[in-house]
């Protein structure tokens, strides 16, 4: 989210620069470079320290070390179907390999004659010295940097190392005045450099302790700005009003007697800690964490029920219309008595549209449920009081803000099944209250999951047999194996057509896809659930929310091609009743390590934490988030040590008395920019 700009200088094109014409201009637009700002908080990819220049003849084995060498020849192998580029190069002392896997493209870039700098770890195979995939510049690049730090910046084809060092050197000798917006408090307190001294050492280290100095004044000024803004926010929100929910507790107890279990303790704990926070002023900002099949729905419904009770309307948003669907059918065959309960997707149109949209604006209905067809500008309610998200993570920020603008600072409740490592909670919830359920409902199995390669299918097909004459359903799912739609399709049914002629002849074998028409899904699904079918082979449709009690069996083909957060979800169809389940990862590599990590846990957490450290954070939170985690310097996982410092650092400035006063007017209008509401409130 950095930089703010503090100077109009920076706010201005790239080109504005001396020495960068439109096409050089057009190169940094492809890396994201759009304005002078944008280039001089440009944090270099890696440095290279030049100033320790060893020779070939005196490096020993095993060590890393930086050596200038010459290219002599280049030749491309091929060995176990791998294409290997060993470049010969020397510094005169001695010969060396350096050797890359599938890098062919640099036999290009480096030509016999060529001065490179390279870093790496020396070995030797077959008798020659070689370095393996090592770090590699154009010693041209960095003629003005024979000895010192490098900076090595994350670039594209055609915009070479030495333009970005010779813009920024352009940048700091014109003596642009770059106004330090940083409180000098919090500078003070975690011992950080200035900002002109954080860029240029950023840029043009004099160590590598004074880079990572530089960095880690970035980052934590970008973690501590993000921080104040949700702190502010809540501050603020904290002086709204909103509904209040109280009711008379009637809908609530009728709708937890008919239930015919009894929430676990820690539904309990979350209905009580919900119904307080609705019962107070300030808007409910709740964020409901728990492993797939903890009980989540159960205290929606009640959120839901205690909005009607109290005289208000409630809100349910699933993202795809199966399970925004199936939501609503079971909650109005159920409960349907208790609460004017109506179902609104992008495939209801017209009359039946229209009647809907009146008796919401008119108050009719109490609650509706549906997709991202509820957020549509016509759709208007009579006192909306409490709404709902399901799976958040498939929502971006803003479609959370559409609906919360159908109502007067409305309560929310956010669900997630995918557990949120606490680093990455703190960030994008830090505004929220966090309410775990951490207690799946009782006589629940765990779920044996085994990791099998595909020489086991007829196998695993018997085993679905005797599953099915014991009563039980299962599941096959299909990956999607190729980008276009059609492969994928006729894939699916391709082993549809398989199974149910074949393998699985004896049972009846439904088939579940994404292009299926909703009619067509939801009678597949109610077929499925009524047992007209013991089997559905399925593309990941049937992800999140799906709830067959009897279904046993969880088969993944292919498995290896999911992420382990996706696999977890889809394992988490089955085993949701007492009876003992089964998962089945089937796949070529059955070493996978994210399949063995699956096969070992059924702990969502563990797993959540460890798809972090895989992923990152951006892939980790999938596409539709990834703009709330836009840091440019800071990650959320390498520098975490950083952000909780930062959290620190704007929790204390938030508990002090001067904190805002603190804070330069450009400073509030970034943050106003950054985070919506808190605009909103203060303008
Ligand atoms: P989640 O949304 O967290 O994945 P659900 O709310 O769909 O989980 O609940 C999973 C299943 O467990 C449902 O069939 C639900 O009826 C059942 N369930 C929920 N709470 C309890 C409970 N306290 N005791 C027994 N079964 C429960
Ligand atoms: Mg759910």
């Amino acid at each position: 989210m950095l930089p703010y700009f503090q100077s109009d200088f920076l706010k201005k094109d790239i080109q504005y620069l001396k020495g960068i014409g439109p096409k050089i201009a057009k190169k940094f637009r492809d890396i994201n470079i759009f304005t002078i700002g944008d280039l001089i908080f440009y944090p270099p990819l890696r440095y290279e320290d030049h100033s320790d220049i060893k020779k070939i003849s005196e490096s020993k084995i095993g060590e890393s070390a930086t050596h200038i060498l010459e290219v002599v020849i280049s030749k491309i192998k091929r060995m176990r179907r791998r294409n290997i580029l060993d470049i010969k190069a020397t510094d005169g002392s001695a010969y060396v390999h350096l050797i890359f896997f599938n890098r062919n493209f640099l036999a290009e870039k480096l030509r016999p004659g060529d001065k490179i700098i390279v870093y790496g770890k020396l070995s030797i195979w077959a008798g020659a010295l070689q370095i393996t995939h090592p770090e590699i510049s154009l010693f041209e690049d960095n003629a003005d940097y024979d000895c010192g730090i490098v900076p090595i910046y994350s670039t594209t084809e055609g915009l070479r190392q030495y333009v970005f060092r010779k813009c920024i050197k352009y940048f700091f000798s014109i003596k642009i005045e770059i106004n330090d917006l940083f409180p000098e408090l919090v500078k003070n307190q975690y011992l950080l450099l200035g900002l002109d001294d954080a860029l240029r050492q950023l840029h043009f280290p004099e160590s590598i302790q004074l880079a990572d100095a530089a960095l880690k004044r970035l980052k934590f000024e970008e973690f501590f700005y993000f921080q104040l803004g949700l702190m502010l926010n809540r501050k603020l929100m904290d002086q709204m009003e909103s509904p209040i929910l109280i009711g008379d507790n009637n809908l609530c107890e009728r709708f937890i007697n008919e239930l015919g279990f009894s929430l676990t303790n820690s539904q309990i704990r979350a209905w009580e800690r919900i119904k307080r926070l609705l019962s107070d002023k300030p808007p409910m900002r709740a964020l409901l964490q728990g492993d797939v099949g903890a009980g989540k729905t159960v205290i929606a419904y009640l959120s839901l029920l205690k909005a009607v009770e109290s005289g208000y309307q409630g809100v349910f948003l699933a993202p795809t219309e199966v399970l925004a669907e199936q939501q609503y059918i079971k909650f109005k065959t159920r409960f349907g008595h208790l609460a004017e309960i109506a179902f609104l997707s992008s495939s209801i149109k017209g009359k039946k549209r229209g009647k809907i949209l009146n008796s919401l604006a008119s108050g009719e209905i109490d609650i509706l449920i549906g997709t991202h067809a509820v957020i549509e500008d016509k759709i208007e309610f009579k006192s909306l009081g409490m709404a709902i998200i399901d799976e958040q993570h498939r929502f971006g920020v803003e479609q959370r803000e559409r609906l919360l603008k159908k109502g007067e600072n409305t309560n929310l409740l956010v669900m997630t099944a995918t557990p949120i490592p606490r680093t990455l909670s703190l960030t994008l919830f830090g505004e929220m209250d966090v309410i775990y359920l951490d207690e799946l409902p009782g006589g629940r199995k765990e779920i044996k999951t085994f990791v099998r390669s595909p020489e086991s299918l007829n196998a695993i097909y018997e085993f679905i047999i005797k599953e099915a004459n014991a009563g039980n359903k299962a599941f096959i799912v299909c990956p999607l194996i190729d980008e276009s739609e059609k492969i994928n399709l006729n894939h699916v049914i391709g082993l549809y057509e398989k199974l149910s002629s074949n393998e699985l002849k004896c049972l009846d074998v439904g088939l579940l896809h994404g292009r299926m028409k909703s009619s067509e899904k939801e009678e597949t699904m109610n077929a499925f659930r009524e047992g007209r079918y013991n089997v559905l082979v399925s593309t990941t449709v049937i992800e999140v929310g799906v709830d067959i009690p009897e279904a046993t069996v969880m088969v993944i083909l292919d498995a290896e091609r999911f992420g382990i957060s996706q696999l977890h979800q889809l394992r988490g169809r089955v085993g949701r009743s007492g009876l003992q389940a089964y998962c089945v990862l089937v796949s070529e590599n059955t070493e996978n390590e994210r399949l063995r990590a699956l096969a070992k846990t059924n702990d969502g957490f563990k797993l959540a934490e460890m798809d972090l450290k895989l992923r990152g954070a951006g892939e980790f939170l999938g596409t539709q988030q990834h703009g709330a985690m836009d840091f440019r310097i800071g990650d959320l996982i390498k520098d975490k040590d950083i952000m909780f410092m930062a959290r620190k650092a704007a929790q204390d400035f938030i508990n002090s008395d001067t904190e805002l006063e603190l804070l330069k007017p450009e400073l509030l209008d970034f943050l106003h920019e950054k985070f919506g509401l808190f605009h909103e409130r203060m303008s």
